[in-house]
């Protein structure tokens, strides 16, 4: 009976979440790749991996608290967690039906909202996460330094600042926090906060509706710039030189740009030689992952903002075995504070090690076939759907041929299987891709490729190592 009323209402929050996102992007986002479960309190969002988890918390997060609170009439705490059928699941198709259209909805994604009107700081959209809430530990306490720093002073010509860490590390809570307090601290202080894809949108959206001017004027016009997953903007070649140019503009007047990214500017792989040239000259800020003291005192304030008591033998137990993402860190407790209230138990070490131990065995480090196409595609400045097609360009078979050479290495498919998720291609074609990078790696020769910054040359020993670098970090 409670588990019918528990289906009903997800059902319907999902159907208000239609009305409220829009039919079309529900359809991209959510329709196979979220399963929604709710019990007591929460709603538990199950997703089929990091990324689009990560990147449906951060657009969706209050479209979904709201649905929510129209079925239920209340306040709900939202979770995400790896959904074990989701993640196996997960077809490619779905990854580019995202994919492009992240490309093709430029307009719509400013029409609901997005873009800053000429002239205004501070962007409709509201940011969830405070710099106070942020925990401090060697891993990240010169980002932390570098960011009190900025807010205290963000007139000072500091130059530009440029974050990278691995994935649920901390980048967009800092980035986020920065803006939050320069809105209550520095109320003079005109700042934006957008992210590299909206960037790219609203710069394309410009450009098309010869609308160039306005966009400059309103980029070129803030004291503070801040732009969260730098790594969208490389992969288009006129998005990368119109931030290069408003990069130069603010950071050569004074102002200050701050940037975030899951990979070193030098990582990156596809933006052009003076972007790189000009990122390095400033402060580039590596946060690294958290240690156990850090670890237990984030699950320790998650703890406290909530009304069950979790033990400490149990936060340091999630502690010990989530050492890699914050995300995922929170993640657990969540799961763990649902699953007691659901079955109504307290929530003891013994608990914590059923549902602990079985999220470990369902998500444990693996590496799916779409991390690694969209990490190879981005490093060359293609999409997902790029690799998947027959065309023989130079670029695209290049990097078809190092993701499939990855994917063997990375994961335990076969040829065939390989074959078949990198958009249903015959098994030899992997078996001779993954020859050929063989043998330019065993004779160290080069990759050759052109990128959005032009053409590119790079040992293909060092192209594989940083995508391997960043994959498994
Ligand atoms: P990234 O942008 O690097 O992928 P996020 O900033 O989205 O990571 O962080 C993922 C989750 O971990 C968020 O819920 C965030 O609040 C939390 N988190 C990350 N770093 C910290 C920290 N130092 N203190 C408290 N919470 C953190
Ligand atoms: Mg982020």
């Amino acid at each position: 009976m409670l588990v019918d009323l528990q289906q009903e209402n997800s059902r319907k929050i999902r159907t208000r979440l239609e009305q409220i996102v829009g039919p079309q992007r529900f359809k991209v986002w959510f329709r196979n790749s979220t399963q929604f479960t709710c019990c007591d309190g929460f709603v538990k969002v199950g997703v089929p991996n990091l990324f689009l988890g990560g990147w449906i918390e951060d657009h969706f997060s209050e479209a979904i608290a709201q649905a929510a609170r129209d079925v239920l009439n209340k306040d709900v705490q939202i979770t995400f967690a790896i959904d074990p059928v989701l993640f196996r699941n997960l077809r490619q198709s779905q990854l580019n039906s995202q994919a492009a259209f992240i490309e093709k909805n430029a307009e719509r994604v400013l029409r609901d909202g997005k873009v800053l009107p000429a002239g205004e700081s501070v962007p409709l959209r509201r940011l969830k996460y405070r710099i106070d809430d942020f925990v401090v530990g060697p891993g990240n306490r010169l980002a932390h330094g570098v960011a009190t720093a900025l807010i205290e002073d963000p007139r000072r010509d500091g130059g530009s600042v440029f974050f990278h860490s691995g994935c649920g590390l901390g980048k967009t809570h800092l980035l986020q926090g920065i803006a939050n307090a320069l809105a209550e601290r520095q109320p003079q202080v005109r700042w934006a906060y957008v992210s590299g894809e909206e960037f790219t949108n609203q710069f394309l959206f410009a450009l098309r509706e010869k609308k160039l001017d306005a966009f400059r004027h309103r980029y070129r016009d803030i004291d503070v710039l801040l732009i969260d997953d730098m790594q969208f903007i490389a992969n288009k070649r006129a998005t990368q030189e119109e931030f290069f140019h408003t990069f130069n503009a603010i950071d050569g007047s004074g102002k200050r740009v701050v940037l975030a990214s899951d990979a070193h500017p030098k990582l990156i792989g596809d933006l052009s030689e003076p972007l790189v040239s000009r990122l390095i000259a400033g402060m580039v800020v590596r946060i690294d992952k958290p240690d156990f003291e850090m670890r237990c005192e984030i699950l320790r304030r998650r703890a406290r903002q909530t009304s069950q008591g979790v033990p400490e033998p149990v936060i340091q137990y999630i502690a010990e075995k989530i050492t890699a993402n914050i995300r995922e860190l929170e993640g657990c407790l969540l799961k763990l504070l649902a699953f007691a209230t659901l079955a109504k138990t307290p929530i003891t070490l013994d608990l914590a090690r059923q549902t602990l131990d079985d999220h470990l065995r369902q998500t444990g480090k693996i590496i799916t076939v779409s991390d690694i196409e969209r990490l190879v595609a981005t490093y060359f400045g293609l999409t997902p759907a790029d690799l998947h097609t027959s065309r023989k360009n130079r670029t695209i078979a290049l990097a078809r041929n190092v993701a499939m050479h990855l994917a063997r290495h990375h994961t335990d498919l076969s040829f065939p299987e390989i074959a078949r998720l990198m958009g249903n291609k015959n098994h030899t074609t992997v078996l001779l891709a993954c020859r050929r990078i063989g043998t330019v790696l065993r004779d160290d020769g080069e990759g050759y490729w052109i990128g959005a910054a032009g053409p590119q040359t790079r040992k293909l020993r060092e192209i594989v190592q940083s995508l391997e670098e960043q994959l498994l970090r």
